[in-house]
């Protein structure tokens, strides 16, 4: 293997450890405690198991950790009704909404009902639109987590071929315009793009967010170039069940410069990252310095 491994795991851990001396700090300085309030609709068995672990992290942090529960029969008028009392709360700086939502509740009325200042996950439009035009926003988790691992690993991204593979709203669009942001050449695909393979060998760096295991295999893989994998699908091989990603592990390290792995790369710096969003929230409930 020639790629350098880039530790998400580890990474988070120390973005965890600043958010927690910042919420001592809040606590201590001025009798601030953040707050996130999760909202999960049904039981979705992989919702019901990152709700617990939101809540979890949120509380070892030290911060309020409110959770809600509702039946998968639950109204949108009832849903619309909690989310009104969430945004009025004001021990409440963060809202998440787990997606997805059942079928007869309309996710994008729902996550637009949440005030834009508490939307930690950063997918209200007016969230989308700041983010889209250069303005101080609630930035997505997984995206920012990803731009913080490339910062960390390169410094300046600016100049560098960045290719997207995967175009949703909750992690290919914002991690473009992050990109974007930074400087870099963005290019999008997605399932009607053509010639893939010769779209990714151009990438500097390359960023796969498709949900589809193993589908970039190393030879699409520019040598030295820097591949971030979102994806997390499940597999079964050996007759167990494994986490693998869309990039092809094995055969990409033999060309990358530096990869992150699945599990253990971008999965816990979301986590880490709506943790963050949520004491800048709070900072900016209060007329505080934010965070860098
Ligand atoms: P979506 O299903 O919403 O989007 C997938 C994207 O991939 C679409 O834009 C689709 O194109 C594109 N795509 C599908 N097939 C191909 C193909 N053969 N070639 C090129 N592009 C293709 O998924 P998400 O963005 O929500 O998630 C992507 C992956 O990231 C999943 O594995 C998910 O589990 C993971 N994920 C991980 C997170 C984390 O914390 N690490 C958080 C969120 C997601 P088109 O638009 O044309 O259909």
């Amino acid at each position: 293997m020639t790629a350098s491994i880039i530790d998400g795991k580890e990474f988070a851990a120390r973005v965890r450890a600043k958010v927690a001396e910042h919420v001592t700090a809040l606590k201590e300085q001025h009798g601030v405690t953040p707050g996130l309030a999760v909202v999960l609709v049904g039981e979705d068995p992989a919702s019901q198991v990152y709700v617990r672990s939101k809540g979890k992290q949120t509380v070892e942090v030290g911060m309020a950790s409110f959770e809600h529960k509702l039946n998968a029969d639950t109204s949108e008028a009832d849903l619309l009704d909690l989310i009104a009392k969430l945004n009025a709360d004001p021990q409440v700086h963060g809202i998440l909404v787990q997606l997805p939502l059942p079928d007869h509740l309309d996710s994008d009325l729902v996550i637009n009902a949440i005030d834009p200042a508490k939307d930690v996950d950063g997918f209200h439009i007016s969230n989308v639109g700041m983010l889209g035009t250069g303005q101080k926003s609630m930035v997505p988790c997984t995206p920012l987590g990803c731009l913080m691992m490339l910062r960390d690993h390169h410094g300046s991204l600016s100049g560098m071929n960045a290719v997207v593979v995967g175009r949703s709203n909750i992690v290919g669009k914002p991690m473009a315009q992050l990109l974007l942001g930074d400087s870099c050449t963005v290019t999008i695909a997605h399932s009607r793009s053509k010639d893939l393979p010769a779209i990714c060998q151009g990438a500097d760096i390359l960023v796969a967010a498709v949900g589809r295991p193993e589908m970039i295999p190393g030879d699409w893989v520019r040598p030295g170039a820097t591949v971030i994998d979102v994806g997390i699908n499940r597999i079964e091989r050996d007759g167990k069940t494994r986490l693998v990603g869309d990039v092809h592990f094995d055969s990409a390290a033999q060309v990358a410069g530096a990869i992150t792995p699945v599990p253990g790369g971008v999965g816990p710096m979301t986590i880490a990252c709506l943790l963050a969003n949520t004491v800048t929230a709070a900072c900016r409930a209060h007329g505080l310095p934010e965070p860098e």
